[in-house]
């Protein structure tokens, strides 16, 4: 959950979460409308179909436990190599560090070099010796995570307090380095097109759309244009900006009025829904049916 969304945002997700699964094999034998329901408003939803899946994944084949090896940890749905080696390290102790933005900053300011100047693997095969020799590897790879957030922050960090600031070249530095530049977030342009059945105030919806976010969940039809250009044959809505995931999106929203829809869309109403539909989808009913 904690995934790209705040520890404050999520705490009232997680305890609701566990109320309704306390265990692993409560989670495992959900259906997944339940789980998507309980994530409503989170975004993200591919987390909530991996975690469904991994749980049915552990609780079938591994009893119920974290494999041991990082090889099998990455098999699972959703584990990349940085959630592969967090897991590593927290549950079995293992010899590894889960490299996150907060973790990269700080091996690039001892160094006072650019993070994409630093081969991380590398750096940590090299210093194995000196970084892993705990047995608590766990609180180490938490400790090294919350050094990042709290210490060595992205901007003012707190040197003059710092504990390790007689070996951080940053500090000591008179040419200190400028930061990596973070990539500009691409925007992408999409008309949006509903059908509205005005009189009882419902909106098709269809899930048809192949747009990778989002994916198999009931939204409006979606097209991406390339120079932003009008849709012929409907009546433009308005005009908003929306980021979706890590997605920044423009969108011109259209309708038009109907009784009869394409096949592949179901009608939808603002209240009563059986099934989830994403909040990306209720932003738009609220927009165009008031
Ligand atoms: S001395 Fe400053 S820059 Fe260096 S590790 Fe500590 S907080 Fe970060």
């Amino acid at each position: 959950m904690l995934q790209q969304t705040k520890v404050k945002t999520v705490i009232p997700y997680f305890k609701a979460f566990l109320r309704n699964f306390p265990t692993l094999k409560a989670l495992s034998l959900s259906k997944e409308s339940k789980v998507l329901k309980l994530w409503e408003g989170l975004g993200y939803y591919r987390r909530a179909r991996n975690l469904l899946a991994t749980s049915r994944i552990l609780v079938n084949e591994h009893n119920s436990k974290l494999p041991k090896e990082l090889i099998n940890i990455k098999k699972l749905p959703g584990v990349g190599d940085y959630t592969a080696n967090a897991l590593s390290a927290f549950i079995h102790e293992q010899p590894t560090i889960a490299i996150d933005g907060n973790v990269k900053r700080v091996f690039s300011r001892v160094l006072n070099k650019n993070e994409n100047e630093i081969d991380y693997k590398k750096l940590i095969e090299i210093n194995k010796t000196n970084l892993l020799e705990t047995k608590r590897n766990s609180d180490f790879v938490e400790a090294l995570m919350e050094f990042g957030a709290l210490i060595c922050k992205p901007k003012e960090p707190k040197c003059p307090n710092c504990i390790i600031k007689n070996m951080c070249k940053y500090f000591k530095s008179d040419k200190k380095f400028q930061g990596t530049k973070v990539l500009r977030v691409k925007i992408k342009n999409y008309n949006i097109l509903c059908y509205i059945d005005k009189m009882k105030k419902k909106i098709a919806l269809t899930k048809k759309n192949n747009l990778g976010f989002l994916d198999k969940f009931y939204l409006p039809l979606f097209e991406e244009t390339q120079n932003n250009e009008k849709k012929k044959n409907w009546t433009f809505h308005s005009n908003f900006k929306n980021s979706i995931s890590n997605k920044k999106l423009n969108i011109n929203l259209y309708y038009k009025f109907s009784f009869k829809i394409p096949s592949q869309y179901k009608w939808f109403s603002l209240k009563k829904n059986n099934e989830f539909i994403p909040t990306f989808t209720k932003k738009i009913f609220k927009k165009i049916l008031k």
